[in-house]
Protein backbone atom coordinates (compact mmCIF):
# COMPACT_ATOMS: atom_id res chain seq x y z
CA UNK A 1 0.00 0.00 0.00
CA UNK A 2 0.85 3.51 -0.82
CA UNK A 3 -0.86 6.35 0.60
CA UNK A 4 -0.87 10.13 -1.26
CA UNK A 5 -1.83 13.33 0.50
CA UNK A 6 -3.33 16.47 -1.09
CA UNK A 7 -5.92 19.15 -0.34
CA UNK A 8 -9.40 17.54 0.74
CA UNK A 9 -11.35 19.59 -2.12
CA UNK A 10 -14.82 17.56 -2.37
CA UNK A 11 -16.01 15.03 0.73
CA UNK A 12 -16.60 11.54 0.02
CA UNK A 13 -15.09 8.35 -0.14
CA UNK A 14 -14.46 6.32 -3.54
CA UNK A 15 -13.13 3.09 -4.14
CA UNK A 16 -12.36 2.00 -7.50
CA UNK A 17 -9.75 1.57 -11.04
CA UNK A 18 -7.94 4.38 -11.78
CA UNK A 19 -7.62 5.98 -15.43
CA UNK A 20 -4.76 8.02 -16.02
CA UNK A 21 -5.49 10.64 -18.11
CA UNK A 22 -2.51 12.34 -19.93
CA UNK A 23 -2.95 14.97 -22.31
CA UNK A 24 0.50 14.74 -23.42
CA UNK A 25 2.12 15.56 -26.90
CA UNK A 26 3.24 13.06 -28.74
CA UNK A 27 6.45 13.06 -27.53
CA UNK A 28 7.19 9.50 -28.00
CA UNK A 29 6.00 9.00 -31.10
CA UNK A 30 8.33 6.58 -33.42
CA UNK A 31 10.21 7.93 -36.42
CA UNK A 32 11.88 5.87 -38.61
CA UNK A 33 12.62 5.13 -42.25
CA UNK A 34 10.50 2.99 -44.91
CA UNK A 35 11.48 1.54 -48.17
CA UNK A 36 9.72 2.50 -51.34
CA UNK A 37 8.66 -1.56 -51.36
CA UNK A 38 7.24 -0.74 -48.10
CA UNK A 39 4.88 2.35 -48.90
CA UNK A 40 1.78 0.11 -49.91
CA UNK A 41 1.83 -1.16 -46.46
CA UNK A 42 1.88 1.27 -44.70
CA UNK A 43 -0.77 3.51 -46.44
CA UNK A 44 -3.44 0.82 -45.58
CA UNK A 45 -2.40 0.88 -41.57
CA UNK A 46 -3.27 4.27 -42.26
CA UNK A 47 -6.62 3.44 -43.89
CA UNK A 48 -7.58 0.95 -41.17
CA UNK A 49 -6.63 3.79 -38.66
CA UNK A 50 -8.75 6.09 -40.67
CA UNK A 51 -11.65 3.51 -40.31
CA UNK A 52 -11.29 2.97 -36.92
CA UNK A 53 -11.03 6.65 -35.68
CA UNK A 54 -14.47 7.01 -38.00
CA UNK A 55 -15.91 4.57 -35.77
CA UNK A 56 -14.75 5.98 -32.83
CA UNK A 57 -16.20 9.39 -34.00
CA UNK A 58 -19.32 8.35 -34.77
CA UNK A 59 -20.14 7.10 -31.66
CA UNK A 60 -18.91 10.06 -29.57
CA UNK A 61 -20.98 12.13 -31.82
CA UNK A 62 -23.99 10.32 -31.55
CA UNK A 63 -23.35 10.41 -27.71
CA UNK A 64 -22.83 13.68 -27.52
CA UNK A 65 -26.18 14.65 -29.58
CA UNK A 66 -27.83 12.52 -26.74
CA UNK A 67 -26.44 14.06 -23.58
CA UNK A 68 -24.45 17.08 -24.04
CA UNK A 69 -25.88 18.82 -26.93
CA UNK A 70 -26.44 20.29 -30.96
CA UNK A 71 -23.02 21.97 -30.67
CA UNK A 72 -20.89 19.38 -28.95
CA UNK A 73 -22.06 16.94 -31.96
CA UNK A 74 -21.40 19.31 -34.44
CA UNK A 75 -17.91 19.30 -33.41
CA UNK A 76 -17.46 15.84 -33.89
CA UNK A 77 -19.40 16.13 -37.34
CA UNK A 78 -16.69 18.31 -38.29
CA UNK A 79 -14.07 15.82 -37.23
CA UNK A 80 -15.84 12.79 -39.29
CA UNK A 81 -15.56 15.56 -42.56
CA UNK A 82 -11.88 15.67 -41.98
CA UNK A 83 -11.49 12.27 -42.07
CA UNK A 84 -13.12 11.51 -44.85
CA UNK A 85 -11.45 14.58 -46.83
CA UNK A 86 -10.53 13.15 -49.83
CA UNK A 87 -8.09 15.93 -50.06
CA UNK A 88 -6.63 15.78 -46.98
CA UNK A 89 -6.03 11.91 -47.41
CA UNK A 90 -4.28 12.50 -50.49
CA UNK A 91 -1.51 14.89 -49.26
CA UNK A 92 -0.91 12.20 -46.55
CA UNK A 93 0.03 9.84 -49.21
CA UNK A 94 2.37 12.45 -51.41
CA UNK A 95 3.94 13.21 -48.47
CA UNK A 96 4.50 9.76 -47.41
CA UNK A 97 5.54 8.78 -50.82
CA UNK A 98 8.02 11.90 -50.53
CA UNK A 99 9.69 11.01 -47.20
CA UNK A 100 9.09 7.57 -46.86
CA UNK A 101 9.09 7.82 -43.27
CA UNK A 102 6.29 5.60 -40.85
CA UNK A 103 3.16 6.77 -41.59
CA UNK A 104 2.69 8.10 -37.84
CA UNK A 105 5.07 10.26 -37.93
CA UNK A 106 4.14 12.07 -41.70
CA UNK A 107 0.59 12.08 -40.12
CA UNK A 108 1.82 14.24 -37.01
CA UNK A 109 4.30 16.55 -39.06
CA UNK A 110 1.71 17.44 -41.65
CA UNK A 111 -1.43 18.19 -39.14
CA UNK A 112 1.22 20.30 -37.00
CA UNK A 113 1.95 22.22 -39.53
CA UNK A 114 -1.53 23.14 -40.85
CA UNK A 115 -3.07 23.55 -37.12
CA UNK A 116 0.18 26.08 -36.79
CA UNK A 117 -0.92 27.73 -40.18
CA UNK A 118 -4.61 27.83 -38.39
CA UNK A 119 -3.45 29.20 -35.03
CA UNK A 120 -1.72 32.06 -36.91
CA UNK A 121 -4.96 33.01 -38.81
CA UNK A 122 -6.47 36.26 -37.00
CA UNK A 123 -9.96 34.52 -38.17
CA UNK A 124 -11.29 32.87 -34.49
CA UNK A 125 -13.11 30.34 -37.43
CA UNK A 126 -9.67 29.31 -38.76
CA UNK A 127 -8.15 28.87 -35.46
CA UNK A 128 -11.04 26.51 -34.33
CA UNK A 129 -10.07 24.16 -36.98
CA UNK A 130 -6.71 24.28 -35.52
CA UNK A 131 -8.27 22.74 -32.39
CA UNK A 132 -10.15 20.08 -34.34
CA UNK A 133 -6.67 19.09 -36.61
CA UNK A 134 -5.02 18.25 -33.19
CA UNK A 135 -7.82 16.58 -32.47
CA UNK A 136 -8.66 14.07 -35.37
CA UNK A 137 -4.64 14.10 -35.74
CA UNK A 138 -4.02 12.40 -32.21
CA UNK A 139 -7.08 9.72 -32.58
CA UNK A 140 -5.68 8.76 -35.93
CA UNK A 141 -2.01 8.67 -34.39
CA UNK A 142 -3.34 6.52 -31.37
CA UNK A 143 -5.05 4.09 -33.57
CA UNK A 144 -2.09 3.96 -35.50
CA UNK A 145 -0.15 3.15 -32.31
CA UNK A 146 -2.62 0.41 -31.20
CA UNK A 147 -2.57 2.45 -27.76
CA UNK A 148 -5.83 0.67 -26.68
CA UNK A 149 -7.62 3.76 -25.47
CA UNK A 150 -7.60 6.87 -26.76
CA UNK A 151 -6.67 9.34 -24.35
CA UNK A 152 -7.49 12.87 -25.54
CA UNK A 153 -10.77 12.81 -25.07
CA UNK A 154 -12.49 11.97 -21.47
CA UNK A 155 -15.38 11.49 -23.12
CA UNK A 156 -14.11 7.76 -23.60
CA UNK A 157 -14.64 6.63 -20.34
CA UNK A 158 -17.27 3.95 -20.07
CA UNK A 159 -16.70 2.36 -17.06
CA UNK A 160 -16.77 3.27 -13.36
CA UNK A 161 -13.32 5.05 -12.42
CA UNK A 162 -11.14 7.04 -10.51
CA UNK A 163 -9.98 9.91 -13.18
CA UNK A 164 -6.23 11.05 -11.68
CA UNK A 165 -4.71 13.41 -14.00
CA UNK A 166 -2.22 16.00 -13.67
CA UNK A 167 -4.89 18.89 -14.00
CA UNK A 168 -8.10 19.24 -16.24
CA UNK A 169 -9.03 22.21 -18.38
CA UNK A 170 -12.82 23.22 -17.49
CA UNK A 171 -13.13 22.13 -21.40
CA UNK A 172 -11.43 18.77 -20.62
CA UNK A 173 -14.44 18.19 -17.49
CA UNK A 174 -17.12 18.94 -20.08
CA UNK A 175 -16.89 16.01 -21.93
CA UNK A 176 -16.70 13.45 -20.00
CA UNK A 177 -19.71 11.49 -18.37
CA UNK A 178 -19.63 12.60 -14.79
CA UNK A 179 -22.01 9.58 -13.78
CA UNK A 180 -18.64 7.21 -14.46
CA UNK A 181 -16.15 9.64 -12.62
CA UNK A 182 -16.34 8.14 -9.31
CA UNK A 183 -13.68 9.80 -7.69
CA UNK A 184 -10.79 12.65 -8.88
CA UNK A 185 -6.84 13.09 -7.83
CA UNK A 186 -5.31 15.74 -9.57
CA UNK A 187 -1.78 16.65 -9.67
CA UNK A 188 -2.51 20.55 -9.58
CA UNK A 189 -5.56 22.30 -8.06
CA UNK A 190 -6.99 23.60 -4.86
CA UNK A 191 -10.55 23.52 -2.96
CA UNK A 192 -11.31 26.82 -5.03
CA UNK A 193 -9.93 25.82 -8.87
CA UNK A 194 -12.80 25.57 -11.13
CA UNK A 195 -12.42 21.42 -11.15
CA UNK A 196 -12.90 21.43 -7.27
CA UNK A 197 -15.74 23.16 -7.79
CA UNK A 198 -17.14 21.24 -10.70
CA UNK A 199 -16.06 18.04 -8.49
CA UNK A 200 -18.64 19.90 -5.18
CA UNK A 201 -21.26 20.17 -7.91
CA UNK A 202 -21.21 16.62 -9.33
CA UNK A 203 -20.93 15.51 -5.52
CA UNK A 204 -17.40 13.68 -7.26
CA UNK A 205 -14.78 12.92 -4.13
CA UNK A 206 -12.07 14.92 -5.16
CA UNK A 207 -8.48 15.17 -3.61
CA UNK A 208 -6.09 18.11 -5.48
CA UNK A 209 -2.42 19.22 -5.21
CA UNK A 210 -1.03 15.85 -5.38
CA UNK A 211 2.12 17.28 -6.90
CA UNK A 212 3.48 13.71 -8.71
CA UNK A 213 0.21 10.82 -8.53
CA UNK A 214 -0.12 10.73 -12.55
CA UNK A 215 3.48 9.61 -12.99
CA UNK A 216 3.15 7.33 -9.89
CA UNK A 217 -0.26 5.37 -10.71
CA UNK A 218 -1.28 3.31 -13.51
CA UNK A 219 -4.07 2.51 -15.41
CA UNK A 220 -6.49 -0.15 -13.40
CA UNK A 221 -4.58 0.51 -10.43
CA UNK A 222 -7.25 -0.01 -7.20
CA UNK A 223 -7.32 3.13 -5.37
CA UNK A 224 -9.69 4.52 -2.12
CA UNK A 225 -9.47 8.34 -2.16
CA UNK A 226 -10.94 10.09 0.52
CA UNK A 227 -12.38 13.15 -0.55
CA UNK A 228 -12.85 14.21 2.77
CA UNK A 229 -9.23 13.70 4.71
CA UNK A 230 -7.52 14.55 1.17
CA UNK A 231 -5.56 11.06 1.19
CA UNK A 232 -5.60 8.10 -1.90
CA UNK A 233 -4.23 4.94 -0.81
CA UNK A 234 -3.16 2.53 -3.81
CA UNK A 235 -3.70 -1.36 -2.97
CA UNK A 236 -4.99 0.06 0.46
CA UNK A 237 -4.46 -3.26 3.24
CA UNK A 238 -6.98 -5.06 4.63
CA UNK A 239 -7.44 -2.92 7.91
CA UNK A 240 -7.45 0.88 5.30
CA UNK A 241 -10.03 -0.71 3.53
CA UNK A 242 -12.29 -1.46 5.93
CA UNK A 243 -11.64 1.75 7.91
CA UNK A 244 -12.42 3.59 4.88
CA UNK A 245 -16.07 1.99 3.96
CA UNK A 246 -16.77 2.40 7.47
CA UNK A 247 -15.88 5.62 7.64
CA UNK A 248 -17.66 5.86 3.89
CA UNK A 249 -21.21 4.63 5.85
CA UNK A 250 -20.89 7.51 8.11
CA UNK A 251 -20.80 10.01 5.55
CA UNK A 252 -24.00 8.69 3.96
CA UNK A 253 -25.85 8.24 6.87
CA UNK A 254 -24.88 12.36 7.69
CA UNK A 255 -26.10 13.21 4.67
CA UNK A 256 -29.43 11.04 5.29
CA UNK A 257 -29.84 12.86 8.75
CA UNK A 258 -29.08 16.28 7.17
CA UNK A 259 -31.67 15.79 3.93
CA UNK A 260 -34.64 15.70 6.49
CA UNK A 261 -33.59 19.91 6.98
CA UNK A 262 -34.39 20.31 3.31
CA UNK A 263 -37.86 21.83 3.95
CA UNK A 264 -36.76 24.31 6.97
CA UNK A 265 -35.51 27.52 7.01
CA UNK A 266 -32.02 29.03 7.29
CA UNK A 267 -33.08 30.31 10.62
CA UNK A 268 -31.56 31.32 13.31
CA UNK A 269 -32.40 30.68 16.54
CA UNK A 270 -33.46 34.37 17.06
CA UNK A 271 -35.56 34.57 14.24
CA UNK A 272 -32.37 36.17 12.20
CA UNK A 273 -33.47 34.88 8.07
CA UNK A 274 -30.66 34.41 5.80
CA UNK A 275 -31.08 32.86 2.28
CA UNK A 276 -29.08 29.47 1.13
CA UNK A 277 -28.43 29.01 -2.59
CA UNK A 278 -26.91 26.84 -5.52
CA UNK A 279 -24.03 27.52 -7.34
CA UNK A 280 -24.01 25.53 -11.24
CA UNK A 281 -22.16 25.71 -13.50
CA UNK A 282 -24.51 23.16 -16.17
CA UNK A 283 -28.56 23.75 -16.33
CA UNK A 284 -29.27 20.07 -15.81
CA UNK A 285 -27.83 20.84 -11.95
CA UNK A 286 -30.78 22.99 -11.33
CA UNK A 287 -32.31 19.92 -10.13
CA UNK A 288 -29.93 19.17 -7.92
CA UNK A 289 -29.95 22.07 -6.16
CA UNK A 290 -33.97 22.27 -5.70
CA UNK A 291 -32.81 18.37 -3.82
CA UNK A 292 -30.64 19.98 -1.42
CA UNK A 293 -33.18 22.63 -0.28
CA UNK A 294 -31.70 25.95 -2.00
CA UNK A 295 -33.68 29.00 -2.48
CA UNK A 296 -32.27 30.00 -5.86
CA UNK A 297 -29.43 30.04 -7.94
CA UNK A 298 -26.62 32.87 -6.44
CA UNK A 299 -24.08 31.59 -9.26
CA UNK A 300 -24.69 30.36 -12.48
CA UNK A 301 -21.40 30.32 -13.75
CA UNK A 302 -22.08 30.84 -17.66
CA UNK A 303 -18.59 29.81 -19.03
CA UNK A 304 -19.43 26.96 -19.98
CA UNK A 305 -21.63 27.89 -22.91
CA UNK A 306 -18.03 29.09 -23.98
CA UNK A 307 -15.44 26.94 -23.30
CA UNK A 308 -16.88 24.38 -25.30
CA UNK A 309 -14.05 23.05 -27.55
CA UNK A 310 -14.94 25.43 -30.80
CA UNK A 311 -16.62 28.44 -30.24
CA UNK A 312 -19.12 30.86 -28.12
CA UNK A 313 -22.45 29.65 -27.54
CA UNK A 314 -24.80 30.73 -29.89
CA UNK A 315 -27.45 33.40 -28.75
CA UNK A 316 -30.06 30.70 -29.23
CA UNK A 317 -27.68 28.32 -27.37
CA UNK A 318 -27.48 30.40 -24.30
CA UNK A 319 -31.14 31.19 -24.53
CA UNK A 320 -32.20 27.89 -24.29
CA UNK A 321 -29.67 26.46 -20.92
CA UNK A 322 -30.67 29.92 -19.17
CA UNK A 323 -34.74 29.44 -19.90
CA UNK A 324 -34.67 25.78 -18.77
CA UNK A 325 -32.59 26.73 -15.26
CA UNK A 326 -35.19 29.76 -15.36
CA UNK A 327 -38.28 26.88 -15.68
CA UNK A 328 -36.55 24.72 -13.57
CA UNK A 329 -36.16 27.15 -10.41
CA UNK A 330 -39.79 28.48 -11.20
CA UNK A 331 -40.29 31.39 -8.88
CA UNK A 332 -36.89 30.98 -7.29
CA UNK A 333 -34.74 33.57 -8.11
CA UNK A 334 -31.63 32.99 -10.51
CA UNK A 335 -28.77 34.94 -10.90
CA UNK A 336 -26.81 34.36 -13.99
CA UNK A 337 -23.24 35.65 -14.18
CA UNK A 338 -21.95 36.96 -17.60
CA UNK A 339 -19.10 35.24 -18.66
CA UNK A 340 -15.67 35.03 -17.33
CA UNK A 341 -13.18 33.60 -19.25
CA UNK A 342 -9.43 33.90 -19.52
CA UNK A 343 -7.51 33.05 -16.45
CA UNK A 344 -7.35 29.51 -16.21
CA UNK A 345 -10.51 29.64 -18.11
CA UNK A 346 -9.88 29.76 -22.09
CA UNK A 347 -12.19 29.91 -25.07
CA UNK A 348 -10.56 29.13 -28.12
CA UNK A 349 -12.80 31.57 -29.79
CA UNK A 350 -11.29 34.61 -27.17
CA UNK A 351 -8.27 34.12 -26.46
CA UNK A 352 -5.89 35.67 -28.88
CA UNK A 353 -2.39 35.94 -27.24
CA UNK A 354 -0.66 33.89 -24.63
CA UNK A 355 -0.59 36.27 -21.29
CA UNK A 356 2.24 36.13 -18.81
CA UNK A 357 -0.12 36.64 -16.09
CA UNK A 358 -3.16 35.45 -17.30
CA UNK A 359 -5.25 36.05 -14.10
CA UNK A 360 -3.97 39.28 -13.85
CA UNK A 361 -4.81 39.63 -17.49
CA UNK A 362 -7.55 39.84 -19.84
CA UNK A 363 -10.33 38.15 -18.87
CA UNK A 364 -14.10 38.73 -17.32
CA UNK A 365 -16.02 41.76 -17.70
CA UNK A 366 -12.31 43.09 -19.69
CA UNK A 367 -13.02 40.99 -22.21
CA UNK A 368 -17.02 41.17 -22.34
CA UNK A 369 -16.56 44.59 -23.09
CA UNK A 370 -13.83 44.73 -25.31
CA UNK A 371 -16.36 42.56 -27.47
CA UNK A 372 -19.02 44.23 -26.96
CA UNK A 373 -21.20 42.11 -29.84
CA UNK A 374 -20.20 39.34 -28.48
CA UNK A 375 -21.41 40.42 -24.71
CA UNK A 376 -24.56 41.80 -26.19
CA UNK A 377 -25.51 38.43 -27.78
CA UNK A 378 -25.21 36.86 -24.26
CA UNK A 379 -27.28 39.92 -22.42
CA UNK A 380 -30.10 39.12 -24.99
CA UNK A 381 -29.79 35.72 -24.51
CA UNK A 382 -30.41 36.37 -20.60
CA UNK A 383 -33.28 39.08 -21.23
CA UNK A 384 -35.24 36.97 -23.64
CA UNK A 385 -34.85 33.62 -20.75
CA UNK A 386 -36.38 36.61 -18.07
CA UNK A 387 -39.80 35.70 -19.05
CA UNK A 388 -39.64 32.65 -17.89
CA UNK A 389 -38.92 33.04 -14.37
CA UNK A 390 -36.94 35.49 -11.98
CA UNK A 391 -33.29 36.12 -13.44
CA UNK A 392 -30.63 38.47 -12.12
CA UNK A 393 -27.75 39.74 -13.80
CA UNK A 394 -24.20 39.60 -12.49
CA UNK A 395 -20.82 41.08 -13.64
CA UNK A 396 -17.75 39.51 -12.64
CA UNK A 397 -14.27 40.71 -11.89
CA UNK A 398 -15.54 44.73 -11.70
CA UNK A 399 -12.73 46.69 -10.71
CA UNK A 400 -14.10 49.84 -10.43
CA UNK A 401 -17.01 51.94 -10.88
CA UNK A 402 -16.70 52.45 -14.94
CA UNK A 403 -16.68 49.08 -15.78
CA UNK A 404 -19.88 48.36 -13.56
CA UNK A 405 -21.10 51.89 -15.43
CA UNK A 406 -20.22 50.65 -19.45
CA UNK A 407 -21.95 46.97 -18.25
CA UNK A 408 -24.92 48.68 -17.35
CA UNK A 409 -24.84 51.21 -20.26
CA UNK A 410 -24.59 47.90 -23.17
CA UNK A 411 -27.28 46.16 -21.26
CA UNK A 412 -29.48 49.03 -21.95
CA UNK A 413 -28.23 48.43 -25.46
CA UNK A 414 -29.39 44.95 -25.61
CA UNK A 415 -32.63 45.77 -24.12
CA UNK A 416 -33.80 48.05 -26.84
CA UNK A 417 -32.21 45.54 -29.43
CA UNK A 418 -34.71 43.24 -28.14
CA UNK A 419 -37.64 45.97 -28.14
CA UNK A 420 -36.35 46.49 -31.55
CA UNK A 421 -37.02 42.82 -32.21
CA UNK A 422 -40.16 42.82 -30.56
CA UNK A 423 -38.88 40.07 -28.23
CA UNK A 424 -40.60 40.47 -24.96
CA UNK A 425 -38.53 40.38 -21.36
CA UNK A 426 -39.08 40.88 -17.78
CA UNK A 427 -39.46 44.33 -16.40
CA UNK A 428 -36.73 45.93 -13.48
CA UNK A 429 -34.15 43.15 -13.92
CA UNK A 430 -31.63 43.43 -11.26
CA UNK A 431 -27.97 43.91 -12.64
CA UNK A 432 -25.40 43.43 -9.49
CA UNK A 433 -22.00 43.47 -9.26
CA UNK A 434 -18.98 40.43 -7.96
CA UNK A 435 -17.15 42.14 -5.52
CA UNK A 436 -13.76 39.47 -5.77
CA UNK A 437 -10.92 42.47 -6.70
CA UNK A 438 -9.72 44.42 -3.33
CA UNK A 439 -9.76 47.76 -5.48
CA UNK A 440 -14.29 46.65 -5.58
CA UNK A 441 -14.35 45.89 -1.94
CA UNK A 442 -12.58 49.11 -1.40
CA UNK A 443 -14.96 51.40 -3.42
CA UNK A 444 -18.14 49.35 -2.52
CA UNK A 445 -20.11 52.49 -1.32
CA UNK A 446 -19.16 53.89 -4.75
CA UNK A 447 -20.41 50.68 -6.65
CA UNK A 448 -23.31 50.35 -4.27
CA UNK A 449 -24.92 53.54 -5.80
CA UNK A 450 -24.74 51.83 -9.34
CA UNK A 451 -25.45 48.00 -8.09
CA UNK A 452 -28.64 46.17 -7.34
CA UNK A 453 -26.81 43.66 -5.30
CA UNK A 454 -23.30 42.72 -4.53
CA UNK A 455 -21.87 39.05 -4.63
CA UNK A 456 -18.35 38.31 -2.94
CA UNK A 457 -16.07 36.08 -5.14
CA UNK A 458 -13.61 35.08 -2.42
CA UNK A 459 -12.25 32.96 -4.16
CA UNK A 460 -10.79 35.37 -6.32
CA UNK A 461 -10.51 38.02 -3.38
CA UNK A 462 -8.37 35.78 -1.68
CA UNK A 463 -6.37 35.27 -4.52
CA UNK A 464 -6.19 38.72 -5.11
CA UNK A 465 -5.89 40.21 -1.78
CA UNK A 466 -3.25 37.78 -0.78
CA UNK A 467 -1.33 37.33 -3.48
CA UNK A 468 -2.13 33.81 -3.85
CA UNK A 469 -2.54 32.13 -7.36
CA UNK A 470 -5.11 29.92 -6.32
CA UNK A 471 -4.25 26.79 -8.49
CA UNK A 472 -1.56 26.58 -7.23
CA UNK A 473 -0.69 24.25 -4.95
CA UNK A 474 2.74 25.00 -3.88
CA UNK A 475 1.37 28.21 -2.24
CA UNK A 476 -1.80 27.22 -1.26
CA UNK A 477 -1.56 27.27 2.06
CA UNK A 478 -0.95 30.68 2.00
CA UNK A 479 -4.23 31.36 0.65
CA UNK A 480 -6.41 31.57 3.90
CA UNK A 481 -10.28 32.47 3.78
CA UNK A 482 -9.42 33.72 7.45
CA UNK A 483 -6.94 35.94 6.96
CA UNK A 484 -7.96 38.93 8.74
CA UNK A 485 -7.60 41.45 5.74
CA UNK A 486 -9.82 39.07 3.74
CA UNK A 487 -12.78 39.75 6.87
CA UNK A 488 -12.15 43.07 6.21
CA UNK A 489 -12.84 43.41 2.90
CA UNK A 490 -16.32 41.07 3.53
CA UNK A 491 -16.67 43.27 6.64
CA UNK A 492 -16.46 46.54 4.60
CA UNK A 493 -18.63 45.54 1.67
CA UNK A 494 -21.23 43.94 3.34
CA UNK A 495 -21.49 47.57 5.39
CA UNK A 496 -21.57 49.79 2.41
CA UNK A 497 -24.28 47.49 0.88
CA UNK A 498 -25.89 47.80 3.73
CA UNK A 499 -25.77 51.65 3.90
CA UNK A 500 -27.37 51.71 0.13
CA UNK A 501 -29.90 49.67 1.58
CA UNK A 502 -29.04 46.97 -1.22
CA UNK A 503 -28.47 43.13 -0.47
CA UNK A 504 -25.00 41.31 -0.18
CA UNK A 505 -24.61 38.03 -1.54
CA UNK A 506 -21.44 35.63 -1.40
CA UNK A 507 -21.12 32.90 -3.86
CA UNK A 508 -16.75 32.20 -3.30
CA UNK A 509 -15.96 28.94 -1.78
CA UNK A 510 -16.00 30.72 1.77
CA UNK A 511 -20.08 30.68 1.50
CA UNK A 512 -20.20 27.17 2.13
CA UNK A 513 -17.28 26.39 4.23
CA UNK A 514 -18.56 25.53 7.68
CA UNK A 515 -16.19 26.82 9.92
CA UNK A 516 -16.79 30.62 8.63
CA UNK A 517 -20.57 30.59 8.62
CA UNK A 518 -21.28 32.07 12.23
CA UNK A 519 -19.02 34.88 11.57
CA UNK A 520 -20.39 35.86 8.31
CA UNK A 521 -23.91 35.64 9.81
CA UNK A 522 -21.90 37.48 12.60
CA UNK A 523 -21.21 40.37 9.83
CA UNK A 524 -24.44 40.29 8.55
CA UNK A 525 -24.12 38.81 5.12
CA UNK A 526 -27.78 38.50 3.64
CA UNK A 527 -27.46 35.38 1.09
CA UNK A 528 -25.08 32.32 1.20
CA UNK A 529 -24.48 30.80 -2.25
CA UNK A 530 -22.31 27.38 -2.12
CA UNK A 531 -22.20 24.12 -3.96
CA UNK A 532 -26.00 22.16 -3.44
CA UNK A 533 -24.57 19.30 -1.72
CA UNK A 534 -22.97 21.84 1.38
CA UNK A 535 -26.66 23.49 2.06
CA UNK A 536 -27.99 21.21 4.65
CA UNK A 537 -24.86 21.40 7.02
CA UNK A 538 -24.41 25.08 6.39
CA UNK A 539 -28.41 25.30 7.41
CA UNK A 540 -28.10 22.88 10.03
CA UNK A 541 -25.13 25.02 12.22
CA UNK A 542 -27.46 28.24 11.06
CA UNK A 543 -30.53 26.27 12.35
CA UNK A 544 -28.28 25.63 16.30
CA UNK A 545 -27.07 28.97 17.09
CA UNK A 546 -28.32 32.37 17.69
CA UNK A 547 -27.32 35.52 16.15
CA UNK A 548 -26.04 37.22 18.88
CA UNK A 549 -23.69 34.48 19.70
CA UNK A 550 -22.63 35.07 15.74
CA UNK A 551 -21.85 38.52 16.26
CA UNK A 552 -20.24 37.97 18.98
CA UNK A 553 -17.89 35.70 17.35
CA UNK A 554 -17.69 38.09 14.58
CA UNK A 555 -16.57 40.98 16.35
CA UNK A 556 -14.20 39.11 18.37
CA UNK A 557 -12.71 37.77 14.69
CA UNK A 558 -12.59 41.43 13.53
CA UNK A 559 -10.03 41.82 16.28
CA UNK A 560 -8.03 39.15 15.53
CA UNK A 561 -4.61 40.10 14.29
CA UNK A 562 -3.59 36.71 13.01
CA UNK A 563 -5.10 34.23 10.75
CA UNK A 564 -4.12 31.82 14.10
CA UNK A 565 -6.45 34.10 16.17
CA UNK A 566 -9.81 33.81 13.82
CA UNK A 567 -9.12 30.40 13.75
CA UNK A 568 -8.88 30.35 17.88
CA UNK A 569 -12.00 32.24 17.84
CA UNK A 570 -13.56 29.83 15.69
CA UNK A 571 -12.76 26.99 17.11
CA UNK A 572 -13.71 27.72 20.94
CA UNK A 573 -17.52 29.36 19.37
CA UNK A 574 -17.44 25.90 18.00
CA UNK A 575 -16.86 23.97 21.16
CA UNK A 576 -19.10 26.10 23.11
CA UNK A 577 -22.10 26.36 20.34
CA UNK A 578 -21.76 23.14 18.12
CA UNK A 579 -21.79 19.59 19.06
CA UNK A 580 -17.98 18.24 18.79
CA UNK A 581 -17.24 16.54 15.26
CA UNK A 582 -20.15 16.87 13.77
CA UNK A 583 -19.46 19.52 11.19
CA UNK A 584 -16.08 17.53 10.03
CA UNK A 585 -14.24 21.08 10.31
C1 LIG B 1 -15.10 33.66 -6.88
O1 LIG B 1 -14.10 34.17 -7.39
O2 LIG B 1 -15.26 33.53 -5.67
C2 LIG B 1 -16.18 33.15 -7.74
C3 LIG B 1 -17.31 32.76 -7.23
O3 LIG B 1 -15.94 33.10 -9.08
P1 LIG B 1 -15.03 32.00 -9.81
O4 LIG B 1 -14.70 30.96 -8.79
O5 LIG B 1 -15.85 31.46 -10.92
O6 LIG B 1 -13.88 32.80 -10.27
MG1 LIG C 1 -14.18 34.77 -9.44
Amino acid sequence: MKTFTGIPASAGIAFGKAFVYRDEENSELPRYSITAAEEAAEWARLQKAVAEASEQVKALHDRAGREIGSEQAAIFQAHLMMLEDVDFLDQIRDRLKKSLLNIEWVVWEMCREIAQKLMASPDPIFRERAVDIADVSRRVINSLLSVTRSRFSLADIDEDVILVAHDLMPSDTLVMDKARIKGLAMDMGSRTSHTAILARAFNIPAVLGLSVISREIKDGDFLVLNGSSGTVALDPDKRTLARQEDEERQYRDQADRLGVLRELPAETTDGWRVALKANIEFPEEAERALHYGAEGIGLYRSEFLYITPGKAAEEETQYNAYSRVLKAMGKLPVTIRTVDVGGDKVSPELLTVNEKNPLLGWRAIRMSLANPELFKVQLRAILRASVEGNVRIMFPMISGIEELEQALVLLDEARSECKKKKQPFAQNIKAGAMIEIPSAAMTADILAEKSDFFSLGTNDLIQYSLAVDRGNEKVNYLGDSHHPAVLRFIKRTIDAAHEKGIKAAMCGELAGNPSATAILIGLGLDEFSMAASSIPLVKQIIRGTSHAACKALADEAMRARSIAEVRAAVKTWMAANAPAGEYGI
